[in-house]
């Protein structure tokens, strides 16, 4: 017996099978590669720099983000997936006795957090139609996470209602986590020259295909910028390796391909949303790169399982009582989304 080893709830992440034929929907991913620059600067990577430790300050990609986003890069984080920028956030900006505020059903790495960290939380019920309702979160709380576009529903929350749940909470930290924004959303980066209490996420995951580098940067007021550091320079002070320093800089410099690639993948959700409504399902308005929907003629877990027999992998959350009659499908190339249609069709029919 060994005394002082924790028990943990660790967060379930989505499954990475393999196999050649295997058409994988089931976490997000983006359908398309890196940008030809990205490869390009890939192929030519001065290997021997990874002898030294990478940059502490990250200087030259912030500074690049800098220019795209147009915030000055002193109020730029950046780290090793935005997993890492939120779970230093929960370290850095709630330390309340208050509870932390977010919805129930939201990116499932939240609770984990206020766990792991012994931090009080309260899980707000979105609304029967899967929405948040801004006036639940004007109660005294010790700080907020919203995810907009929110996972796993895919629906938009219009900035204009995100604005007021800043409004009404400005003594504590409003974090907004933008991992789908650019799929059709509108951002909250306006917001922050009104709110020094905002603080607003990004992952480089789905929108800049670099799920498997793991690269991802928050964006706030100096002195929220200021408290993380001193999290980071207290954990892992050099998060983002070298490579991937060197490639999400070119990723950024070379960001008319992924507004391409958003383009195209949003255009393949809304005819795919469009067939499974055709069929008879119900989905969802998503403003990301996935679907939420509850099938017809044949269950959830039934058609998870059909799919998956041939090598299709969605999302099924047969544990979390009001999805267990959805799946989650991830927006693939338009060939492999009309392939899983007919596939749906067949299995439905
Ligand atoms: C995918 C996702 C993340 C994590 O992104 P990484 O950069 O891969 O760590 C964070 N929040 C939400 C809502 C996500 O969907």
């Amino acid at each position: 017996m060994i005394r002082g080893l924790r028990q943990i709830d660790a967060y379930v992440a989505g499954a990475q099978p393999s196999g050649d034929k295997m058409i994988k929907l089931n976490t997000n991913e983006n359908a398309y590669e890196p940008s030809p620059k990205v490869l390009e600067a890939f192929a030519h990577f001065d290997g021997n720099c990874l002898r030294k430790y990478s940059s502490l300050d990250q200087a030259v990609f912030r500074e690049a983000l800098s220019k795209q986003l147009q915030v000055p890069a002193d109020q730029i984080i950046v780290g090793n997936g935005s997993d890492d920028i939120l779970s230093m956030a929960f370290l850095a900006f709630f330390n309340d006795d208050l509870p932390v505020l977010f919805p129930d059903l939201t990116y499932g790495f939240y609770k984990v957090w206020a766990d792991l960290y012994h931090i009080p939380f309260k899980e707000i019920p979105l609304t029967a139609d899967f929405k948040i309702d801004g006036a639940d979160y004007h109660v005294p709380n010790g700080g907020i996470i919203i995810t907009d576009p929110n996972a796993p529903t895919g629906i938009f929350k219009p900035l204009d209602e995100i604005e007021k749940i800043i409004q009404a909470n400005q003594d504590v930290v409003v974090i907004v986590d933008e991992a789908y924004i650019n799929f059709g959303g509108q951002t909250a980066l306006s917001l922050l020259e009104k709110y020094d209490n905002l603080f607003i996420t990004r992952t480089f995951s789905k929108d800049a295909a670099f799920a498997g580098l793991r690269v991802g940067y928050g964006v706030g007021n100096p002195r929220l910028i200021a408290v993380i550091n001193a999290i980071k320079n207290s954990v892992n002070p050099y998060n983002l390796d070298a490579l991937a320093e060197k490639l999400a800089t070119v990723a950024v410099e070379d960001w008319l391909y992924y507004e391409g690639t958003c383009q195209k993948i949003m255009t393949t959700r809304d005819w795919f949303a469009q067939e499974l409504v055709d069929l008879g399902f119900e989905v969802l308005p998503s403003q990301t790169n996935f679907v939420l929907t509850r099938p017809q003629t044949v269950s959830a877990s039934h058609l998870f399982q059909k799919l998956q027999e041939k090598e299709i992998y969605v999302r099924y959350f047969p544990k979390v009582a009001r999805l267990k009659d959805y799946l989650r499908i991830s927006i693939g190339t338009q060939a492999e989304m009309e392939e899983v249609m007919s596939e749906i069709r067949r299995i439905c029919g």
